[in-house]
């Protein structure tokens, strides 16, 4: 299985910083692709220069303005997830999730969620059911299903890379 996510609502002049971590999230906790609704292209470049830089983690980075077109023509091909408060309890349906075996898009929103992305979802799912951010519901979504295996990967070609240690920083900068 693997994960794409969409991450809907952006407002430009306001969720920059947030949404460039969504995507960073997405790229850092497993996911295979991250897409942006409605397009900003700051945002893309943002996380292209990340994947230049850190490794390649991500087969994709697109975006969309019609999320709900591009939605309902993933669903001829995977799951939707809807991460929301208002949903089901992670703890109850994480098991259902790791069963699937088709690719999952991963929604999560800024604003107030419409609700037909609800009802496109397949699964509309709760990591806890409070108010908090889309960062943390996407990585805990993110390191339930992947069990933390996706903290191990190695990224691809990268021109900078953290040698782990205890104290301090080190980096190893690579020549390409
Ligand atoms: N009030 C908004 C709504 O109607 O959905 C929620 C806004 S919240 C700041 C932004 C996003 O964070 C949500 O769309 C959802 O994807 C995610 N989120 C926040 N709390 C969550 C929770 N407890 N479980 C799952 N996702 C959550």
């Amino acid at each position: 299985m693997k994960v794409y996510v969409l991450r809907i609502g952006h407002r430009p002049e306001r969720d920059k910083r947030i949404t460039t971590h969504v995507g960073l999230t997405a790229r850092a906790f497993g996911a295979s692709g991250f897409i942006l609704s409605p397009c900003d292209e700051k945002i893309i470049e943002k996380i292209k220069d990340v994947e230049k830089r850190w490794g390649k983690l991500l087969e994709m980075v697109d975006c969309t303005n019609s999320p709900i077109s591009y939605i309902k023509k993933w669903k001829e091909r995977g799951v939707v997830v809807h991460l929301t408060m208002y949903g089901i309890n992670i703890n109850d349906v994480i098991n259902n999730i790791k069963d699937i075996s088709k690719d999952v898009l991963v929604i999560v929103g800024a604003e107030k969620v419409p609700r037909e992305y609800y009802e496109l979802a397949d699964f509309n799912i709760a990591i806890g059911n409070q108010p908090h951010s889309e960062v943390a519901a996407l990585a805990v979504f993110l390191d339930r299903l992947f069990e933390g295996r996706e903290l191990e990967r190695e990224p691809k070609n990268p021109q900078l890379k953290i040698l782990p240690t205890p104290k301090g920083k080190r980096v190893i900068s690579f020549e390409h």
